[in-house]
C-alpha cells in the first residue's frame, strides 16, 4: 500500500500523536496530541517530512500528484469542522500554512497566513464578520506575505527595501499617521491595490485569484525554505541533519486582529532565561502573530506579575501601565485563567517547560502551537532540578534533560561588582538572556562577521533583529536591541545559543546609515566599546571587567547526581597547578595530562631549555639538564600539591625539538652568547633540526630513546617532587607517561629508562613512593599491537589527536584548508579532530583496549586527547570501557554529565 502523507486533526481528533515528530515535524505531532488531551486547536493536517525529502528528489510537479487527492481530502475535512468552504465568496475557509520539522528552527523557514483570500473572498468575508476593516487588513498581509514568501519579493540584499514595507511607509505618510492600525479600509483597498500592481511589475505576472493556486504555492514555498541559507546555515549550527526535512502544516485561519475582544500572544510555562517556576509571556490585542515577534508594537505582558516587573524596568508608571499596557490577567481575566489551566496542563501531559502560541478571536482561546521551549543552561539546570524535586522526573529522566554542552554557559564569566559599581547604565532593555558582554558596536550582521574575523570582539546592535542576522548574533559576544520584547527574535535565539542579549531598549535611536546609536545626549559611534548585562537589561558605555562566575546550589547538585549515576569519572589536561585547581573545582579527579613542554616556555626556562639542545654532545645535553632538572622538580611539586591524593599522569617531552629553538637573529645571537660559541654554530644546529614532517618526525618517545638522560632528568624530576612532597605529608601519585610508542620495543626501553632512575632516586632518600609507568595510544600500529605493548605499559591513554590525525592522514596543523570544504559539502559530518570518528578510529580504541586488557586485564584505560571533553566522544568512552576521560579544566563538569547520561541511556 502507498503510504500515507498526509495526517488531520480536529475537533479533539487526530490520526497523529507526539511520538510522530519524525514524520509529522514537532509543530505537526505536537497539534495532534494537543487534541488528543482536549487543548482547543484550529483544525488542519500535516504533510509529512518524507514528502518534502521526496520533493527534492523528484521535483514540484510529481510531488504535488503523490499528494493532491490526500491534501484535497484534508482540505475537506477542515470544511468539514469549520462550516466553511476553501473558495466559496460568501463564506470562505482561509488557511495557514506553516513549516515544523523534527527539532525546532525558529523563525528560518517561511509560514503564510490568511491564504485563500481574494477580491471576492474578502467582501465574502467583510459581510460574515460584519468587520470590514479586518477582512481588508487580512488581506493586505496575505498578498504582502505571498508576495516576499511565494512569489520571492522579500529584497536579496540588505540594501534593498522590502517594496511592501515602502509602499506602507508612503502610504502612512501621505494619510499623516504613524500606525498601521490609523489607516482606514480604504487605505487598506489601496494598499491591496498598490501591493498587487507591485507584484505584476516584480514579477510580470498577476497576484494568483484561485486559492488552491496559492495553497499548492504555499506548500512548495515551505519546502523551498528548508533549503534556503538560513535553514541551512542554522541546522549546521544546532547538527540538525538534512535528511530529516520538514513537514507542512496547513490549518484553519484564527485571526487575532478581528478587535478589542481579540488577542495573539506567546508564553512560556516557566521563565526561559533563569528557569523560574513563573508562566509568563506576551501579547498584543487585536493583532496577527507575526505582530507579537516581530517587535513591531511593544508587546504587553500576560500576568500581572509580569508587567509590574516589565513596568519597573521600562520605568513606566502604574498608572501608565494599567492604563495603557495591562496584562492580559487584568485585561481578559476569564481567559487569562483558561490559558493558566492549559498551560499547566500542556506542562504536566509534557513534563516540561512549553512554549505556546495561542491567539483568541472574539473572546475564544484557540493554541496554535506548543513545544518544548528553548531555554539558557542556567534556565536548563533549574527546570530539570526542580522538576525532580517536584517528583515530576525521576534521576535518570533529569540527567538526560540537560544538554552537556549548555553547561558552558554556566561556567562563563560575570561582570565585576566593584567594576559594575563604577559603570553608568546609559539605557535599559529587557533581560532577554542572561551574561555579561562587552565589546565593539556593529550595527550590521554581516559586518559582525568581518570584524570578528579579523580577532574583534563586538555586540551587534539592531532596531530588531531578523532570522537573517543569525551569523552574526552567533558570533557577536552579545545582542541589543531597540525593539521587541522578551519573545522577540533577538531573544528567543540568543536563549537558544546561550548568548547575552538585551531587547527592547527603546530609549536607543539607531542611525543604521550614520553608523550611531544616540540615548539622551550620548552618542555612540560603530567601533566604540559598549558593555551589556543580560541578566538585568542595562546597557553600558565602555569595557567592564569580568570574573569567574559562582556556581548554584542546583549546579552541584546536578554534579553530584551525575557522579552518581556515571562509571566513568573524569580527569583533566593541565599543565599549572592554577589549571590543576580550578579543574578539581570542578570536580576533576586527578590529572589525565600534564604535557611537560609547556613548562619550558617562559622566563630562563627556555634559555636552559635552549642549551640542552644545542650542545654538541651528551656531555652537553647533561650539563644543561642539571639546570632544567630544579625547574622541573619545582613545576611537579606544584602541581602535585594542587592533586593531592589524585592521580597526575606526567607525559615526557614530546613535541619536536626544533619547536623550542630561537628561529630569528635575536634569539640565536642571544643563545650564542649563553652558550660561548659562534652564533653560525648556533643557526647550523637549528637549521640541522628541521623536518619536512616534524609531526611525523624525531618526537616522543623517539626523541627519548635517542636522547636517554633527558628521560631520565623528567624522571628523576617526578620522583623527587614526590618524595619532597611525602616529607610534607602530601601524597603524590604520579603516573609517567611514554609519548607517541608504536612498539613494545621503544616503549620497553622507555621503562626501562624511567624505572631504573626512579629505583636510583628512591635509593638515594631511602624512601619510596608508588607509581605506574604507562602510554599514550597515538599511533595506530600501538592500536594493532596493543596486546604486546600492554606487557610494558601499566595503563594507556588514548592520545585521539595524534590518532585521529595518522588514522586519517589528515596533518592536525594543515588540514583547516580542506576541512571547512569537506563539512560544507557533506564528505564528513564532523571536524574528526572534535568529534571522535567512531567508525574509523574508534575501531582501533575497541581494538586496544581489547587487546591490551587481554594481556593485562588491570590495565587502566583513559583518552587524553580533545574528545575528552566532548559529548557524543564521551558517550562512546563509556560504552568501549574506559575508566576515565581527560578534559581541559572548563570542559570537567560538561564530561562529568556526558558520562553520566551515556551510563543511564
Ligand atoms: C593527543 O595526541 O591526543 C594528545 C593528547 O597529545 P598532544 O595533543 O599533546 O599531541
Ligand atoms: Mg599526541
Amino acid at each position: 500500500m502507498e503510504r500515507k502523507h498526509v495526517y488531520t486533526f480536529g475537533d479533539k481528533r487526530a490520526e497523529g500523536n507526539a511520538k510522530m515528530k519524525e514524520l509529522l515535524g514537532g509543530k505537526g505531532a505536537n497539534l495532534a496530541e494537543m487534541n488528543l488531551i482536549g487543548v482547543p486547536v484550529p483544525p488542519g493536517f500535516t504533510i509529512t517530512t518524507e514528502v518534502c525529502n521526496e520533493y527534492y528528489t523528484i521535483g514540484k510537479e510529481a510531488a504535488i500528484e503523490k499528494i493532491r487527492l490526500e491534501v484535497e481530502a484534508g482540505v475537506r475535512y477542515v470544511e468539514g469542522i469549520m462550516g466553511t468552504r476553501f473558495g466559496d465568496t460568501e463564506n470562505p475557509c482561509l488557511l495557514s500554512v506553516r513549516s515544523g520539522s523534527r527539532a525546532s528552527m525558529p523563525g528560518m523557514m517561511d509560514t503564510v497566513l490568511n491564504l485563500g483570500l481574494n477580491e471576492a473572498a474578502v467582501e465574502g468575508i467583510a459581510r460574515k464578520t460584519g468587520n470590514e476593516r479586518f477582512a481588508w487588513d487580512s488581506y493586505r498581509r496575505f498578498v504582502q506575505m505571498f508576495g516576499d514568501v511565494v512569489l520571492g519579493m522579500k529584497p536579496a540584499s540588505k540594501e534593498d527595501e522590502d517594496p511592501f514595507e515602502v509602499i506602507i511607509e508612503q502610504m502612512k505618510e501621505e494619510k499623516g499617521v504613524h500606525n498601521d492600525n490609523d489607516l482606514t479600509t480604504d487605505d487598506l483597498k489601496e494598499m491591496v491595490r498598490r501591493f498587487k500592481a507591485a507584484v505584476k511589475e516584480g514579477t510580470g505576472k498577476d497576484f494568483p485569484a484561485d486559492p488552491w493556486e496559492q495553497l499548492w504555492g504555499s506548500i512548495v514555498a515551505v519546502f523551498n525554505s528548508w533549503g534556503n541559507d538560513r535553514a541551512v546555515y542554522y541546522r549546521k549550527l544546532n547538527n540538525i541533519p538534512e535528511e530529516w526535512g520538514t513537514a507542512v502544516n496547513v490549518q484553519a485561519m484564527v485571526f487575532g486582529n478581528m478587535g478589542d475582544s481579540s488577542a495573539t500572544g506567546v508564553a512560556f510555562t516557566r521563565d526561559a532565561a533563569t528557569g523560574e517556576d513563573l508562566f509568563n509571556g506576551e501579547y498584543l490585542v487585536n493583532a496577527q502573530g507575526e505582530d507579537v515577534v516581530a517587535g513591531i508594537r511593544t508587546p504587553q505582558q500576560i500576568t500581572k506579575e509580569g508587567s509590574q516587573r516589565w513596568a519597573e524596568l521600562a520605568k513606566v508608571s502604574e498608572e501608565d501601565r494599567a492604563a495603557n499596557f495591562p496584562s492580559l490577567e487584568e485585561a481578559m481575566p476569564s481567559l487569562y485563567h483558561e490559558l493558566l489551566e492549559t498551560q499547566q496542563k500542556l506542562e504536566d501531559h509534557y513534563r516540561d517547560m512549553q512554549d505556546l502560541e495561542f491567539t483568541i478571536q472574539e473572546g475564544k482561546l484557540w493554541l496554535l502551537q506548543t513545544r518544548n521551549g528553548k531555554r539558557t543552561g542556567a534556565a536548563m539546570v533549574k527546570i530539570a532540578m526542580d522538576m525532580l524535586r517536584e517528583g515530576m522526573l525521576t534521576e535518570k529522566e533529569a540527567l538526560l534533560r540537560m544538554e552537556p554542552n549548555k553547561l558552558d554557559e554556566l561556567l562563563h564569566p560575570v561582570f565585576d561588582q566593584g567594576a559594575l559599581n563604577r559603570a553608568t547604565s546609559i539605557a535599559q532593555g529587557l533581560p532577554a538572556s542572561p551574561g555579561a558582554a562587552t565589546g565593539q558596536i556593529v550595527f550590521h550582521a554581516d559586518e559582525a562577521e568581518e570584524w570578528v574575523a579579523k580577532g574583534h570582539k563586538v555586540i551587534l546592535v539592531r532596531v530588531e533583529t531578523s532570522p537573517e542576522d543569525l551569523k552574526g548574533m552567533n558570533v557577536a559576544e552579545g545582542i541589543l536591541t531597540a525593539r521587541g520584547g522578551m519573545t522577540s527574535h533577538a531573544a528567543v535565539v540568543a536563549r537558544g545559543m546561550g548568548k547575552c542579549c538585551v531587547s527592547g531598549a527603546g530609549a536607543l535611536k539607531i542611525s543604521y546609515k550614520e553608523r550611531t546609536l544616540t540615548v539622551g545626549d550620548v552618542v555612540m559611534k560603530e567601533g566604540d566599546w559598549m558593555s551589556l548585562n543580560g541578566s538585568t537589561g542595562d546597557v553600558y558605555e565602555g569595557k567592564i571587567d569580568t570574573r569567574d562566575p559562582e556556581l548554584s546550589g542546583d549546579f552541584g547538585s546536578l554534579m553530584e547526581l551525575s557522579d552518581k549515576h556515571a562509571r566513568m569519572y573524569v580527569r583533566t589536561n593541565a599543565d599549572t597547578p592554577h589549571d590543576a585547581q580550578v579543574a578539581r573545582d570542578f570536580g576533576a579527579k586527578g590529572i589525565g595530562l600534564c604535557r611537560t613542554e609547556h613548562m619550558f616556555f617562559g622566563g630562563d626556562k627556555i634559555i636552559a631549555m635552549r642549551e640542552m639542545i644545542l650542545a654538541k654532545d651528551e656531555m652537553g645535553r647533561r650539563k644543561a639538564l642539571e639546570k632544567l632538572l630544579p625547574i622541573q622538580r619545582e613545576d611537579f611539586e606544584g602541581i602535585f600539591e594542587a592533586m593531592h591524593d589524585l592521580p597526575v599522569t606526567v607525559r615526557l617531552l614530546d613535541p619536536p625539538l626544533h619547536e623550542f629553538v630561537p628561529h630569528d637573529d635575536k634569539g640565536q645571537q642571544e643563545m650564542a652568547e649563553v652558550m660561548g660559541i659562534p652564533v653560525e654554530e648556533v643557526k647550523a644546529t637549528v637549521e640541522s633540526l628541521s623536518e619536512f614532517n616534524p609531526m611525523l618526525g624525531h618526537r616522543g618517545c623517539r626523541l627519548g630513546n635517542t636522547y636517554p638522560e633527558i628521560s631520565e632528568m623528567q624522571s628523576r624530576a617526578i620522583i623527587e617532587a614526590a618524595l619532597n612532597l611525602k616529607a610534607k605529608g602530601v601524597r603524590a601519585i604520579p603516573e609517567i607517561m611514554i609519548p607517541l610508542t608504536g612498539t613494545v620495543e621503544e616503549m620497553r626501553m622507555q621503562e626501562g629508562i624511567v624505572r631504573s632512575t626512579a629505583e636510583k632516586v628512591m635509593e638515594e632518600r631511602g624512601e619510596r613512593i608508588e607509581y605506574l609507568v604507562g602510554t599514550m595510544i597515538e599511533i595506530p600500529r600501538a592500536a594493532l599491537t596493543a596486546d604486546k605493548i600492554a606487557e610494558s605499559a601499566e595503563f594507556f591513554s588514548f592520545g585521539t589527536n595524534d590518532l585521529t590525525q595518522m588514522a586519517f592522514g589528515y596533518s592536525r596543523d594543515d588540514a583547516g584548508k580542506f576541512l571547512k570544504v569537506y563539512l560544507d559539502n557533506g564528505i564528513l559530518k564532523h571536524d574528526p579532530f572534535q568529534v571522535l570518528d567512531q567508525e574509523g578510529v574508534g575501531q582501533l580504541v575497541e581494538m586496544a583496549c581489547e587487546r591490551g586488557r587481554k594481556a593485562r586485564p588491570d590495565i587502566k584505560l583513559g583518552i587524553c586527547g580533545e574528545h575528552g571533553g566532548e559529548p557524543s566522544s564521551v558517550e562512546f568512552c563509556h560504552r568501549t570501557g574506559l575508566d576515565y576521560v581527560s578534559c581541559s579544566p572548563f570542559r570537567v563538569p560538561i564530561a562529568r554529565l556526558a558520562a553520566a547520561q551515556a551510563n543511564v541511556r
